[in-house]
């Protein structure tokens, strides 16, 4: 069954359009691409595992940077392009293309120097492919070897958007005249991927969730981390009215040349975290305040049939917070139940669970 589930996954990367999205997206690609040409002393001569290389980009920038032998593994029949891809480019003396999960191929080689791969889902771990990265780490990273990206951490902040309440959620109480406010229990029992403008957080985003990806497990990917904001303070009227809408989540992903850099943790608790600092170490955010990615970020809607939410002119300057859980979703593979609780200040704390899938 699961199988057959993970078919359907692998058919979705199988067309152009997802890639040329991933493609186009060039805050994504173009971290890779710099990192990548900007520290070709780290790849010169090295052997390289592409895990899910798609067209075979990230797999060309490493044959470019200098890279004695990168493989590149893809599940899905993109890879008959990729191969393609490489042979056009003459680098099919350095890539070799092998289709197949990481999980089943027989790599040419025992070990590898480094592994890149570009494994982000919505949340960052929506679609569960990171598991398959940690599962090629453990088994073919050379010790000491790198991964590329190496960390990652998350945020949630909470936000409060009258416009898109009254496009998505109050839409449905008037549709031609018609009231299918049925249609609004998915708002709230789904997360949904959406770009809001930076207004609309509300609260100071706190980052929830660092991880190492040299060292982290598996079962690290499901956990619950406190976390607080404080709420902004507001100025007019309408925004005092205003009530919090609900929470957002997004990531950071960084670069680093070498497995221990402590330092980016500490830089990236600010909320400038760093687009590329002195060391050359490049990272990006899929985050509100910078330019939209193809990841946009993840909106949970407080269900304000069944919860209370204040208003920000009785919340400003107090703290909101409680936890957030990652939890693997029964029944859908690489979906994701994603539960938050709250409360603001000394009130009342309420939680709820959204699946993301
Ligand atoms: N590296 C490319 C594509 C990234 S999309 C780029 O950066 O543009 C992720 C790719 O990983 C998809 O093509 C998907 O088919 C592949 N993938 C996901 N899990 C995999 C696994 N376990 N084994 C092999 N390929 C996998």
């Amino acid at each position: 069954k699961t199988k057959e589930k993970d078919d359907y996954y692998f058919e979705s990367y199988a067309y152009n359009d997802i890639h040329e999205t991933m493609l186009k997206d060039k805050v994504r690609t173009d971290a890779y691409r710099d990192f990548i040409y900007d520290n070709k002393d780290l790849f010169a001569g090295k052997t390289v595992l592409d895990i899910g290389c798609g067209t075979g980009i990230l797999s060309m920038f490493c044959a470019k940077a200098g890279a004695a032998r990168v493989i590149a593994v893809d599940r899905s029949d993109i890879l008959d392009k990729a191969r393609e891809n490489v042979f056009q480019n003459k680098l099919d003396k350095v890539i070799t293309c092998l289709k197949g999960r990481i999980e089943d191929v027989t790599l040419p080689v025992a070990q590898v120097d480094i592994i890149v791969s570009e494994w982000m889902g919505y949340a960052l771990l929506y679609e569960a492919m990171l598991p398959s990265v940690l599962y090629a780490r453990d088994r073919y990273l050379a010790p000491n070897g790198l991964l590329v990206p190496s960390h990652a951490n998350m945020w949630i902040a909470p936000v409060s958007d009258s416009e898109y309440i009254a496009d998505h959620v109050t839409f449905w109480r008037d549709v031609y005249g018609f009231d299918m406010r049925a249609m609004q229990d998915s708002i709230y029992a789904d997360a949904r991927a959406v770009t809001l403008p930076s207004r609309s957080v509300c609260g100071e985003p706190c980052m929830f969730r660092f991880l190492d990806l040299h060292t982290v497990r598996t079962e690290d990917l499901v956990f619950s981390a406190p976390w607080t904001s404080k709420v902004a303070a507001v100025t007019t009227a309408s925004e005092k009215n205003s009530l919090v809408d609900g929470f957002l989540v997004w990531f950071d992903m960084f670069f680093a040349r070498s497995r221990v850099e402590p330092s980016i943790k500490e830089d990236s608790t600010a909320l400038g975290w760093c687009q590329e600092d002195k060391e050359r170490r490049v990272g990006f955010t899929t985050g509100p305040f910078s330019t939209e990615t193809h990841w946009r970020q993840v909106l949970f809607l407080v269900d304000k049939q069944t919860k209370k939410m204040c208003t920000l002119g009785d919340a400003e300057g107090q703290n909101v917070g409680g936890v957030i859980e990652y939890v693997t979703a029964e029944g859908h593979a690489r979906g994701l139940n994603i539960k938050i609780s709250w409360a603001v200040g000394e009130g009342e704390k309420q939680d709820q669970m959204w699946l993301l899938h």
